[in-house]
């Protein structure tokens, strides 16, 4: 029989995981099955329980569960840990453990799809919610020189910077950027702007001399962010697709063993959000 893994959310019938997971299964000859799994706001251990009892081997988490699985691990990897939050477990026997594939899904993305080189890289990080979070630990990792965080409620940057506990990482309101001369290698949008028409107020002249701007959100067209950083003369713009399907590589390893390759699933994504345009 195949092994059972699934993403839980609410909502989560949008999730493009299965669609991803199939495709490394077939890719790698692994025997499994993946599906959606809506759980009630209120009623996420339930839901995992019984996938569990059900012979249930591992599940994607994504909104708004990442901290109640975080809660619910009961061994966290070092980056899950750090993120507060987990969005992979692997199910053994009595042991769940929980992990965050997030932020090493953007430094792979960052570093093989876009050839973007992080080592010794000056970062401005816009947004303090989860996904900054789950990123911070892996941008340290790859050898970024120093890394502002900032965000629409200065306090939670400040918070996110002061609890990160090196001294290259650095929290403030989005105002310290106005007349700022500080030029940033890479500019990442972590901020739930990106579906909106909003985007961060980020000076034009950030914006134009970084190598990379990123948005985390994934979508059939540009987003604001992405079409002002374009606009301003930004070497390279891109999407969160990549991330999406580098986050679900790092998940099929923990669960199978085996590296899956991305190209292929990622082309064919990227097919099917420009045919929805
Ligand atoms: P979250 O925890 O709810 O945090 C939201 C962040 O966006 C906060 O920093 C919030 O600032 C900021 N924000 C919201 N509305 C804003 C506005 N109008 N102007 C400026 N800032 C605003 O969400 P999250 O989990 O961090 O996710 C953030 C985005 O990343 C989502 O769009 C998500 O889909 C995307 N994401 C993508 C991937 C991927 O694989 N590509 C993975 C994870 C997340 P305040 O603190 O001031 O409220």
């Amino acid at each position: 029989m195949s092994d059972r893994y699934a993403v839980i959310g609410n909502p989560v019938a949008h999730s493009r995981s299965p669609f991803i997971h199939a495709h490394f299964a077939r890719q790698t000859g692994q025997a499994l099955t993946y599906e959606t799994l809506l759980a009630p706001v209120d009623g996420f251990a339930a839901a995992v329980d019984a996938f569990r009892v059900q012979g249930g081997r591992g599940m994607n988490v994504t909104l708004p569960f990442k901290l109640q699985a975080h809660a619910y691990a009961t061994r966290l990897s070092e980056r899950a840990r750090a993120a507060g939050a987990v969005n992979t477990m692997r199910f053994e026997s009595n042991e769940v453990y929980g992990d965050n594939t997030d932020g090493i899904g953007l430094i792979n993305d960052l570093t093989g799809r876009l050839a973007c080189p992080l080592q010794d890289s000056r970062v401005l990080l816009l947004g303090a919610g989860g996904a900054a979070r789950g990123v911070l630990l892996p941008l340290l990792q790859a050898g970024c020189r120093g890394i502002l965080i900032t965000n629409r409620t200065a306090s939670r940057a400040i918070d996110l910077a002061t609890g990160a506990r090196d001294p290259r990482v650095t929290g403030a309101g989005f105002e310290v950027l106005d007349g700022s001369v500080e030029a940033f290698d890479l500019v990442l949008n972590a901020t739930a702007t990106g579906l909106g028409n909003e985007a961060p107020p980020v000076p034009t002249h950030l914006l134009a001399h970084a190598r990379l701007a990123y948005d985390f959100v994934y979508a059939a067209r540009p987003t604001t962010f992405m079409r002002q950083a374009g606009a301003a003369g930004c070497a390279c713009v891109s999407d969160g697709l990549g991330m999406l399907v580098e986050q679900a590589a790092e998940a099929f390893v923990l669960w199978r063993g085996v590296r899956p390759f991305t190209h292929e699933v990622y082309g064919l994504l990227r097919a099917q959000l420009d045919a929805s345009r």
